[in-house]
């Protein structure tokens, strides 16, 4: 059979029914052509994008440069498993990767929640030398950063928070920090522990987080036992809470004073999507492991864990690795991505695009005081928290903001937040007329 002799939206949907489990929740939207920030359905309906795939398209849909380095290698081979036969483009993407560490320690944070502008991004003052470890994703990076951390330590806890997602498999499921993630699928993995994280709109301050980790480890576990503590900067499937600055850095000394392994989870929040290449730049900390996913392959599979040489030596040969992992055409993709996300003009366009989502957001929030509760994000990573605490109105408005044009998603615990993850090389046109199609989805919601 070929494939288009079902390319009808209801085709399609049919098909999804009959053959893929219900468990793997859809939308009903049909893809069949994606370009920039648009998409089009099987019937040839056009949408603006404002998920990418779940933040897997900072870059937009068919950027040419990631497009053309994905052709140039499919040419060349497309598989040989790094373990059989080594090939250039892992150890380039481990040489970027390094070169492109958050080395922190360039006088501090002035892009923080609460600060204004960006900081100098990556330290020119090189401190650690990292190694990389490339796999297929988001999970299975933290898993390895998990191993890793504890190989290194010997300990076998490990620490996350409220609001975490750090994916589906069975440890990482452990880590996450939302039921429908985890019921039914125990037993859970053991040694996961999980602190309150800072979420001012709900009443929960850098104070209060702190004194819950401190709680933590008098009540729990003991902090001599602990391998990391795993955070995402801004909290993505959480709600897309970005983490005070204070509260980094206090992680930070901790970790330190413990001996603990600092992982930053930069699955959601990286590449790119605030507007430094790694969302820690602008809190002037350095983690011990930094992982990535998502938009780093470009729309390939691919994730990273980045980190300090010696650490990610700790495990012993054989200890690492997997089939796909850094499959070599996921790697050519993710070194014009990075090409791409560090260069200055992306930069530039990343902080004109969260000023003007910032600002809209803020009218359209002033416009519908008793749905929209706060508006908030670091860079272009931002969101809007409804009132209410079910997800009801936010599906509303996500589903009448499709039949309008506009693909957008909602996130948090309540399901209650709306996140936009518009490409960084969408037009302002393009964001202007997404944001119309929000503002009039939450009119409606407002009114009925
Ligand atoms: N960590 C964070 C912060 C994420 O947002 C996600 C996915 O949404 C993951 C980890 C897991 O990534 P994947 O879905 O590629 O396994």
């Amino acid at each position: 059979m070929r494939l288009e002799e079902r390319a009808s939206t209801d085709a399609i949907r049919r098909a999804r029914e009959r053959y893929v489990p219900r468990g793997v929740a859809t939308t009903d939207l049909v893809v069949t052509r994606a370009w920039g920030a648009r998409l089009w359905d099987a019937d040839g309906t056009e949408y603006l994008d404002f998920a990418g795939g779940i933040a897997c398209q900072n870059l937009g849909h068919g950027n040419a440069a990631v497009v053309r380095a994905i052709h140039e290698q499919v040419d060349r081979y497309l598989h040989q498993c790094f373990m059989v036969g080594m090939y250039e483009p892992y150890v380039a993407l481990a040489e970027k990767l390094d070169d492109l560490y958050p080395r922190g320690a360039n006088g501090g944070p002035t892009y923080g929640p609460g600060a204004a502008g960006f900081a100098g991004g990556a330290s020119s003052l090189r401190q650690a030398a990292t190694k990389t470890l490339l796999v297929n994703s988001g999970a299975e990076a933290i898993e390895n950063a998990v191993k890793i951390a504890r190989a290194a330590t010997g300990r076998a806890g490990v620490v996350v928070f409220d609001h975490a997602f750090h994916g589906r498999t069975n440890l990482t499921m452990a880590m996450t920090s939302k039921l429908v993630y985890k019921q039914g699928f125990g037993p859970l993995a053991t040694d996961i522990h999980r602190a309150p994280a800072p979420y001012p709109y709900h009443g929960v301050s850098t104070a209060d987080a702190i004194r819950g980790l401190e709680l933590l480890f008098k009540q729990d576990v003991d902090a001599r036992d602990v391998a990391c503590i795993v955070l995402e900067p801004v909290q993505g499937e959480g709600g897309f809470i970005p983490m005070p600055v204070d509260f980094i850095r206090a992680l930070r000394e901790l970790c330190d004073a413990h001996g603990i392994v600092y992982v930053d989870d930069e699955v959601q929040a990286g590449c790119g999507r605030t507007g430094t290449v790694w969302a820690l730049e602008q809190y002037g900390v350095e983690p011990d492991l930094l992982v990535a996913g998502k938009t780093l392959g470009g729309g390939l599979p691919l994730a990273a864990v980045t980190g300090r040489a010696e650490l990610m030596d700790a495990p012993h040969p054989g200890g690492l690795g997997g089939t796909f992992g850094g499959n070599p055409v996921a790697c050519a993709a993710a070194l014009a991505v990075l090409d791409e996300l560090s260069s200055p003009g992306f930069r530039e366009r990343a902080e004109q695009i969260a000023t003007l989502l910032r600002s809209r957001l803020d009218e359209i929030a002033a416009r519908f005081p008793t749905v929209v509760g706060e508006v908030r994000g670091l860079g272009a990573m931002l969101a809007l928290e409804l009132t209410e605490r079910s997800g009801d109105a936010a599906k509303a408005v996500t589903t009448k903001a499709r039949e309008n044009g506009l693909v957008l998603l909602s996130c948090g615990l309540y399901g209650n937040v709306i996140r936009l993850l518009p490409p960084l090389s969408a037009t302002d046109e393009e964001l202007e007329r997404g944001l119309g199609i929000l503002e009039d989805a939450l009119g409606n919601a407002s009114t009925g």
